[in-house]
């Protein structure tokens, strides 16, 4: 695996392989691996002839400094993990090579709805920080494949969404969620839980499969006020529990025939916020 610094450095390795009309595979991640970020590597390095992946904490999408400063960086295992993983780039910049320009700095889309529910609603300008570090990424690795996990359902109709806005060619291949034993969703976040609060957080999971369970059964609007009352067990304290149509994200009265829905939560952990998500 060669590591890069900087990104024309990273195009110029890259230039034989596209030359030559070899796939290349890109993973986007805030480094901490584990995994579920495994998971989408090993799907690249199957699917793409070259496989990029990314570490970067992209400060633009933090909406809260204290979350950016205590966000894990354990580099050297990282760089581990990727060799087993089978990734043959690593593209490893600080915030000066991605954010070049006052242009890259400048950089907004308008995400309408997308923007107003859920993460959007609790989290202003995440999602405009995450489309803006997707085009640049985007813009400068040009990959044929970009693996992206289902368990941020949300980001990837951001980046859906940014894509088609300015003409990104590559196919958004998105990856299945990976669970610890409990059911607990992995995240880079979970390694700053307590160890008896994560015990308890499976508890998302376990609300999520009883969301499920009860789909048609209940009405949504109760069976949501259900699972944010199983929820509300002190340490934690669920932000939103959202049942919404699966390709719009819109919210529903009813459970429309023909329609498939998706659960998206958010929870605090104590001071650790998680997400999940499951379709019906
Ligand atoms: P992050 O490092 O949290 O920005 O995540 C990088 C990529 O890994 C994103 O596409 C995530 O959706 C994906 N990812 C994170 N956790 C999981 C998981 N438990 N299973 C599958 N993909 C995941």
């Amino acid at each position: 695996m060669v590591i890069f610094r900087h990104a024309d450095d990273l195009s110029r390795a890259l230039a034989p392989a596209r030359k030559d009309g070899r796939k290349i595979g890109f993973v986007p991640t805030m480094g901490a691996l584990h995994e579920g970020h495994l998971s989408l590597i090993r799907a690249s390095a199957e699917g793409a002839d070259a496989t990029v992946v990314s570490i970067f904490v992209n400060p633009t999408q933090f909406n809260e400094a204290s979350d950016l400063e205590k966000y894990p960086r354990p580099i050297e295992s990282d760089i581990r993990l990727l060799l087993q993983a089978g990734a043959d780039y690593l593209y490893l910049p600080d915030a000066d090579d991605v954010y070049q320009s006052q242009v890259d700095r400048d950089f907004q889309l308008d995400l309408g709805y997308l923007d107003t529910i859920m993460e959007g609603a609790f989290r202003p300008g995440h999602f405009s920080g995450v489309a803006q570090v997707m085009h640049l990424l985007l813009d400068r690795i040009r990959p044929d494949l970009l693996f992206m996990g289902q368990k941020d359902f949300q980001q990837l109709a951001v980046v859906r969404k940014m894509m088609q806005a300015k003409g990104h060619r590559a196919k958004l291949v998105p990856c299945p969620t990976i669970r610890e034993a409990d059911g607990l969703a992995m995240s880079s976040r979970n390694r700053m839980l307590d160890p008896g609060i994560r015990k308890k957080a499976s508890l998302i999971y376990h609300t999520l499969l009883y969301a499920k369970s009860m789909r048609h059964v209940a009405e949504i609007v109760e069976l949501e006020q259900a699972c944010i009352a199983r929820l509300d067990q002190a340490p934690l304290r669920p932000e939103y529990f959202s049942i919404v149509e699966i390709n719009t994200l819109q919210e529903r009265e009813t459970w429309t025939p023909g329609e498939k829905f998706i659960a998206c939560t958010a929870v605090w952990a104590d001071n650790i916020r998680l997400i999940d998500n499951m379709p019906l």
